[in-house]
C-alpha cells in the first residue's frame, strides 16, 4: 500500500486488526485513496488504542480490467477531467460516471466479509462517502443497508456488519478528521491517471485539492501542474 493509479481501482486490500486480548476483530477495506487511508486509522482507534495484529490479504482483482466498461478499467474510455465530468456525455447513466466500476465495491465486500467470518471478526470497515463523491450507486447508504441484509441471510452466525463512518461527511471534514487523527494521508493516492505525480485535472485531483483547500491543510501529494 499505496496501490497507484489504474491499479488502484483494480486492487483493493483487507487490513485485519486485533486489540491486544482475544477480542475484538475487524477487517478494514484499503484502495489506497484518501478515504480508506482515514478509515484504516479510524478503524484502528475504534477496535484497540493498541492494535495486537496486523495482517494484510491484498486483493487482486483483474476480472475488472477484462469486463471494462469504466474509464478506470477500460483503456478505450478517457479519464475526465475535473470539468468534463460534469458533462452529461461521460456518464454511464442518468447521474452515474463513467469512473464508475461496475459493482466493484461488493467483491471487495464479499473477500472482507469472507475473511471475517473466518477470523471472527465482527465488524467490516469501508471508507464509502456519498457526499461529494461523484455519484456512484455502490456509496450509497441503502447499498449498505442492503449489504447487512445479505450478511445477515448468507453467514454461519449473521452477525457481521459492515459500517461506513465516513458515509455522511464531505471531502473537506474527512481530511480534517485525517489531520487530527494523524492518519497518513501522505502516502495515500487519489489521483485517476498519474503514475509518479497526481495530474492535478482528473475529477478525482479536483475533489481532492478543494478538500484539502477548504481544511486548510497541505497535500503532500506530488502534482503534476
Ligand atoms: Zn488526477
Amino acid at each position: 500500500m499505496p496501490t497507484r493509479a489504474r491499479s488502484f481501482d483494480l486492487r483493493g486490500a483487507a487490513l485485519s486488526l486485533q486489540s491486544a486480548g482475544a477480542r475484538p476483530r475487524a477487517v478494514v477495506c484499503l484502495s489506497g485513496g484518501m478515504d480508506s487511508t482515514v478509515c484504516a486509522t479510524l478503524a484502528a482507534r475504534a477496535v484497540a488504542t493498541a492494535v495486537g495484529m496486523r495482517e494484510l490479504l491484498e486483493l487482486k482483482v483483474d476480472l475488472f480490467r477484462r469486463i471494462g466498461g469504466s474509464a478506470l478499467t477500460d483503456a478505450s474510455i478517457a479519464v475526465p477531467t475535473a470539468g468534463e465530468g460534469e458533462d452529461a456525455s461521460h456518464r454511464t447513466g442518468a447521474d452515474v460516471p463513467v469512473t464508475y466500476v461496475p459493482f466493484r465495491n461488493a467483491h471487495f465486500l464479499s473477500a472482507a466479509v469472507s475473511w471475517a467470518e473466518v477470523l471472527g471478526a465482527k465488524t467490516v470497515f469501508l471508507g464509502a462517502v456519498e457526499q461529494d463523491s461523484s455519484g456512484y450507486p455502490d456509496c450509497r447508504p441503502a447499498y449498505y443497508a442492503a449489504f447487512n441484509e445479505l450478511i445477515r441471510t448468507g453467514t454461519r452466525d449473521g452477525d457481521i456488519q459492515v459500517v461506513t463512518p465516513l458515509i455522511a461527511l464531505r471531502k473537506s471534514e474527512i481530511v480534517s478528521l485525517g489531520v487530527e487523527l494523524g492518519a497518513p494521508l501522505h502516502v495515500s493516492w487519489s489521483c485517476y491517471s498519474g503514475e509518479t505525480e497526481a495530474c492535478g485535472v482528473c475529477e478525482s485531483c479536483a475533489l481532492r485539492l478543494r478538500a484539502f483547500a477548504q481544511a486548510g491543510a497541505v497535500d503532500a501529494v506530488p502534482y503534476a501542474s
